[in-house]
């Protein structure tokens, strides 16, 4: 089997020479433990956060651990009652090719008739994000303006698309103009706007004549001092990620917080950071109810950006902090 590791800790954005790729040797498959093939590998932007030592919700990796993730994967051998061999999962293996773990901690992938990459896609950790913070926090109402920013990832696609299915103004925004176009033409957001465009925080103005009622805060940076002085009374921001800062904020970040607490003290605004963790208890089913059936029919869309071999793994993880991926960012690991 082999495996990626954390070789060191970067410092800004992460290169190669922070993984490492090695052989492993597997245990024996003990009583109440099941081995797995890991098929599909999710990358997400929160390894950055577990690529550093610094305080957070959860602990890092270790110095040569295994890169934490998400899979889908095929039971190869069983020893416990609930798994047997052929069968497709979801766990936590971590970035390798096969893994054994106790049969507890993972769980039958259930997507409807959707593909089994959707059970960490739109349908499993980063669709519920969308839904969780939108349900709680965002509740968008008929006729107001949603606005959302990495809106051809899965968080935000299924953000504008559950803020069109709540009646509101779904406005996007997204880097070049390829994504710009999937996120109007095939997701059916109402406007889009390109962040990386010189014009960016006038587009935005323009693209949201109403102001914005819900802002899903996905990045931070730039993109924040331009949809602050649009946020309506009342507005709702979820504040979900800030992909802006994980590489480390620049030098030449101004100091954003007399701006954004004046906003929140006169116009009311409400600010929620969440971990979707916190809300599986109470809305997990619902998700997997209302927007499975959605996805398997092809009203909801998603797209996935699907790298083949672990090898490739830290390459396109690098990308994705920069915008590289187009869709939900998968490794193919093994075809099974
Ligand atoms: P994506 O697949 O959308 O990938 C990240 C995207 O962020 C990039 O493709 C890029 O898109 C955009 N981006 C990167 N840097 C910047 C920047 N400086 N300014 C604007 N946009 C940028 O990611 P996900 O959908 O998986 O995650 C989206 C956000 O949600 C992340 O912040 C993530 O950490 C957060 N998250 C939070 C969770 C929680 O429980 N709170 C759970 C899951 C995700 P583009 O090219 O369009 O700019």
């Amino acid at each position: 089997a082999r495996q990626i590791v954390l070789a060191s800790r970067p410092s800004g954005s992460p290169t190669s020479k922070n993984f490492r790729l090695e052989d492993r040797e597997l245990p024996e498959v003990q009583e109440g433990e099941v081995a797995l093939r890991v098929l599909y590998l999710s990358l997400d932007p929160y390894m950055r956060g577990r690529m550093s030592d610094a305080k957070s919700y959860a602990a890092p990796v270790a110095i040569d651990g295994v890169m934490e993730g998400e899979t889908v994967c095929e039971v190869t051998r069983s020893r416990h009652q609930d798994f047997k061999p052929g069968e497709i999962v979801r766990a936590r293996t971590g970035w390798c090719t096969d893994a054994v773990l106790n049969g507890e901690s993972i769980q039958h992938v259930d997507t409807h008739g959707a593909p089994v990459t959707t059970a960490i896609g739109v349908l499993g950790m980063p669709g519920f994000t969308a839904y969780s913070g939108m349900k709680v926090i965002g509740q968008p109402k008929k006729g107001e303006t949603v606005v959302v920013a990495a809106a051809s990832g899965p968080v935000g696609s299924l953000v504008g698309q559950i803020a069109k299915l709540a009646g509101a103004r779904a406005v996007g925004i997204a880097g070049g103009q390829e994504k710009c176009a999937y996120v109007r033409d095939e997701l059916g957001f109402d406007a889009v706007v390109d962040h990386r465009s010189k014009g960016f925080a006038s587009d935005l103005a323009n693209a949201c004549p109403d102001g914005i009622d819900v802002y899903f805060e996905n990045v931070g940076g730039p993109v924040w001092d331009a949809v602050l002085p649009l946020m309506n009374l009342y507005g709702r921001v979820p504040v979900c990620g800030l992909i802006a800062n994980y590489n480390g904020a620049s030098s030449s970040d101004h100091d954003k917080l007399p701006a954004t607490m004046s906003a929140v003290l006169r116009r009311s605004l409400l600010m929620r950071g969440f971990i979707n963790t916190e809300f599986v208890k109470e809305h997990y089913t619902a998700f997997r109810q209302e927007i499975g059936p959605l996805v398997a029919s092809g009203k909801i869309k998603y797209r996935e950006d699907i790298v083949d071999g672990l090898e490739n793994a830290p390459d396109a993880f690098i990308g994705m902090l920069s915008g590289k991926n187009f869709g939900k960012l998968l490794v193919r690991v093994s075809s099974g």
